[in-house]
């Protein structure tokens, strides 16, 4: 095997990294994870490091389950891909189907598989408008979401994202896809309670619709909670208005729980957590728990009767539209999850213990806020804990803070000066009080420097 440098040099000649800096990544050097195991991850230098963030939010069940491994062997070795054009199907895909309309909100009766989250929101994007068309409104076509969201890198997907660093690359958000505000209390509540604010930023939608004519408007597009965004984790007032908008000037709604489901939040999905019911919702992530790549929309019953009784074709779909290895390991992933009780657990017992422990870093004089749900959450990291003014180069200290974790071997993302964490759903109570031994120490290093 190569050396550590070695592979840096050649990561560095040939490798264009998504979402990086590539200058900084020249001057650290890339690490180079080579094996992982449970919560952990292992370098090329043999260093042992805590994953804080499930791989990118996905490896749900944590590292070295083997049975998804075998199922995936097996199946490769049964029957490695066909497709789902042909009038043509097989065991895995149809089964997944049925376990997710099983595990998923009642008024799923439906899925469309794609290979990634990002697939998941341009098959919402043509669903919507096929909707809207098969309907006899083609008028339609305006997608409302929000600033700071994330829904994947395609065109559509990063159109559908509030990202401005995003947008401005490459002329997005393409037409017809518009943005609203955030339901950030922390950072744009000003003077108003968390129950206040929520309306108020709900009331947006509202607001976006009559300035665009509501006869123009097909849908509303929101993660339940906005991972990449920063941990924003809306006012309990948010969505149930959300949801009233929504129906009040009948558009459809779209949970994106590409992040949130299969037991982030201590219940399967964001959407029960919050209390939404959507009538359409992009999955992927820990649907496999990240083992191999695929994602899928469920689709409400009143929504697939319109696509399949009235409109008959969908002309749309992918080369791995339910590749069979891949949904053998999605089934396999969701058997775990109820065989073992995985989700009860983060709702009544690791989820409620790391929340309670994470909470206990507000006391740090760098943190503004430790908030979060189930096994997710986000530090703020500011200049003044009272006026919850923010340093004055957004950015540096959360760069620098992820920097010293990895050095302390945690890893904790930054988004700007917002560390977060979304471990793997696993997690013992040791692994839970390592991370924050971890986390503190990096806080009062950070606050160091
Ligand atoms: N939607 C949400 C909420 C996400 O967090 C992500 C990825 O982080 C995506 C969509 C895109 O998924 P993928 O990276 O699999 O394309």
């Amino acid at each position: 095997s190569r050396s550590t440098a070695d592979w840096q040099a050649l990561d560095a000649a040939h490798y264009l990294h998504p979402f990086t800096d590539h200058a900084a990544l020249a001057r650290k050097g890339t690490r180079v994870i080579t094996r992982a195991e449970g919560v952990y991850l292992y370098d090329s230098d043999g260093r042992q490091i805590l994953d804080g963030m499930s791989g990118l939010w996905c490896v749900n069940l944590g590292y070295g389950r083997r049975e998804l491994a075998e199922v995936a062997y097996r199946q490769m070795l049964e029957l490695p891909y066909y497709n789902s054009f042909f009038q043509a199907a097989h065991p895995p895909a149809i089964e997944l189907a049925r376990l997710l309309v099983e595990v998923t909100p009642p008024q799923y009766t439906h899925v469309f598989f794609t290979g990634s989250g990002s697939e998941a929101n341009d098959t919402v994007v043509r669903a919507v408008r096929r909707y809207w068309d098969v309907l006899g409104q083609p008028q339609r076509t305006v997608i409302i979401s929000r600033k700071n969201a994330y829904h994947g890198s395609t065109m559509a997907g990063a159109s559908l994202g509030g990202m401005a660093p995003m947008h401005a690359q490459g002329g997005l958000p393409i037409p017809g896809i518009v943005h609203i505000r955030q339901p950030y209390w922390y950072g744009e509540g000003g003077d108003l309670s968390p129950e206040e604010f929520g309306k108020v930023a709900a009331r947006a939608l509202e607001e976006k619709i009559l300035e665009i004519g509501p006869d123009k408007v097909a849908a509303f597009i929101g993660e339940p909670i906005q991972g990449a965004g920063g941990v924003i984790i809306p006012p309990s007032t948010y969505w149930p208005e959300i949801q009233k908008i929504a129906q009040r000037y009948g558009i459809l709604l779209v949970a994106d729980e590409v992040i949130c489901g299969f037991g982030r939040t201590g219940e399967w999905f964001g959407s029960q957590y919050f209390g939404i019911e959507a009538d359409l919702m992009p999955i992927a992530k820990g649907m496999s728990s990240g083992y191999l790549p695929i994602g899928g929309v469920m689709v409400a019953d009143r929504v697939a009767r319109v696509l399949i009784e009235k409109g008959g074709d969908f002309n749309h779909g992918f080369t791995y539209s339910g590749h069979p290895a891949a949904c053998a390991v999605a089934c396999a992933t969701i058997n775990i999850l109820r065989n073992e009780g995985i989700v009860d657990r983060v709702r009544s017992d690791i989820g409620p213990y790391l929340q309670q422990r994470w909470r206990e870093l507000a006391d740090h004089p760098l943190v503004g806020e430790a908030r979060g749900v189930g096994l997710i959450g986000a530090l703020e990291l500011v200049k003044d804990k009272a006026t919850r003014q923010g340093f004055a180069d957004p950015g540096e200290i959360g760069t620098l803070c992820r920097d010293i974790c990895i050095s302390n071997g945690l890893v904790m993302r930054a988004v700007r000066d917002t560390m977060i964490i979304a471990p793997p759903l696993v997690m013992t109570r040791a692994n839970v009080d390592e991370l924050m031994d971890k986390a503190r120490r990096s806080l009062d290093e950070t606050l160091q420097k």
